[in-house]
């Protein structure tokens, strides 16, 4: 009989669904593929096998994230086979997949480490500009977003409006056919890399503040745009802060009609929570976590029993909220629309990034504790195995996940008060 962690994990006495050697294929999903979707699983295995570029792929299991650049490349690789945006209407250039599939196909997408498309025009404004957007605007913007000619960033937050976004003061004046804006957005993520910024102004300062409220789409080019960065506490620059000085932005730049413009924020903050379930996500840093404990181990560290148990409440843990998922999405796919219950995925995606965050750093002992940027940056390299030069550095940027599209404080507001009544 043995008595190896991994050994007992193989024959499922741990184990619930993924194992250390057989990751994504045939365990995942039992219920729920047909054999028309394994066979779509498997097309979708082999053109990423065929087309994602290998060194890319290591930089992303490594956790070092991909340039811009290459995620652009990546972005084209999946448009010219029309799968860059799954959840988009194929009169838009979508694939319009259902649920499962976009499951599926997301799953193998993080278990092949390909990186990330960017979020904030195909999850976010994207999906804003189809349901919102004037015909004139989805032929603008839709086609470049799909093709990587147009990035975006997210100004939402300003620096006394975080939670209590109504509360935002930057102002729209009406001006012929033109709004002059003014104001400051504040923990701007890619600002300094996004060509267009969609932004929530005050049109209206005598209302209520959700009506008095609307949505533009700016080009980061137009004069009176300064960007500041912000730094993380890893050292890296993942925000800034945008003021707008007199800048004139077009009427028909406004998405949705004026002073409702906090019904497309809504909607938007609701698609953006959809995507932060972060299942697939998790799925990709529970195998890592797996390696990595297995790498450990055959260099003979002794990882505490209590270990094993601790990775597999993680598991199902992560379980528990894919099929959650799965039951919101399928949901949405057959007409039930978002509801305020998307608020639990948020909520229990960011917390278990953390927990598998922390339980990765415990693994690597003493090697998490140098920060990466500095050992890489003068040329020494890791001090410790490749896999634990990004750990510590990632645990801080995660950090960032509860706070992010909104704080976990938030998300059980929302969940008492709108979903279970109290
Ligand atoms: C990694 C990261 C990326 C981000 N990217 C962007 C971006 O690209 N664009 C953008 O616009 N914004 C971005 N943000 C900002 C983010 O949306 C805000 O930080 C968030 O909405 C919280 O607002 P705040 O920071 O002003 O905190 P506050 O609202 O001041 O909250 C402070 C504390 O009070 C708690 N709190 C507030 N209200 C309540 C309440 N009613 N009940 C209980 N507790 C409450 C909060 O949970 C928090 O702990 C980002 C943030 C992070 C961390």
């Amino acid at each position: 009989m043995h008595s190896d962690p991994f050994h007992l994990w193989q024959q499922g006495v741990v184990l619930l669904t993924t194992r250390p050697n057989d990751r994504s294929r045939e365990n995942r999903l039992k219920l729920a593929l047909d054999e028309s979707d394994i066979a779509f699983q498997t097309e979708v295995c082999a053109y990423i096998d065929a087309n994602l570029d290998k060194k890319v792929s290591e930089k992303v299991r490594l956790g070092y994230g991909a340039s811009k650049a290459e995620v652009d490349e990546w972005t084209r690789t999946l448009n010219a086979k029309g799968w860059a945006a799954p959840h988009w209407p194929v009169e838009v250039g979508g694939a319009e997949w259902s649920a499962v599939r976009r499951h599926v196909f997301e799953n193998e997408l993080r278990a092949a480490h390909a990186p990330e498309l960017q979020g904030f025009g195909f999850s976010m404004v994207g999906p804003a500009i189809i349901k919102y957007g004037s015909q004139a605007q989805k032929a603008q913007y839709l086609p470049k977003i799909l093709n990587a000619e147009m990035s975006w960033c997210q100004g939402y937050s300003e620096p006394q409006a975080g939670s209590d976004l109504a509360s935002l003061r930057t102002t729209a004046v009406s001006s012929g056919d033109n709004y002059v804006v003014n104001g400051s957005k504040i923990w701007t993520s890619a600002a300094e890399i996004a060509d267009h910024i969609f932004v929530l102004v005050k049109t209206d300062t005598h209302v209520k503040s959700q009506l008095g409220i609307s949505f533009l789409l700016i080009d980061m080019a137009t004069p009176g745009i300064t960007v500041e960065p912000l730094l993380a506490f890893n050292g890296v620059r993942l925000w800034n802060q945008v003021f707008f000085d007199n800048v004139v932005v077009p009427k028909p730049n406004r998405l949705g009609e004026e002073n409702k413009g906090w019904t497309v924020a809504k909607n938007l903050l609701g698609n953006e929570r959809l995507q932060v379930s972060r299942v697939a996500e998790n799925r990709r840093l529970l195998n890592n976590l797996i390696d990595i404990s297995r790498a450990e181990q055959q260099r003979g560290i002794d990882l505490d029993p209590s270990f094993w148990q601790k990775l597999a409440a993680l598991e199902i843990r992560l379980d528990a909220l894919d099929a959650t998922a799965l039951r919101l999405l399928s949901k949405f796919d057959s007409g039930g629309g978002i509801g305020p219950e998307v608020s639990m995925l948020k909520l229990k995606g960011s917390q278990l990034v953390q927990a598998m965050d922390s339980l990765m750093f415990d693994v690597i002992g003493l090697y998490g504790l140098p920060l990466d940027s500095p050992m890489r940056a003068d040329g020494t390299g890791p001090i410790g195995t490749d896999y634990a030069d990004m750990v510590a550095s990632r645990m801080y940027h995660h950090r960032g996940y509860t706070i992010a599209g909104g704080s976990s404080e938030v998300q059980h507001n929302i969940i008492a008060q709108a979903v279970l009544g109290l």
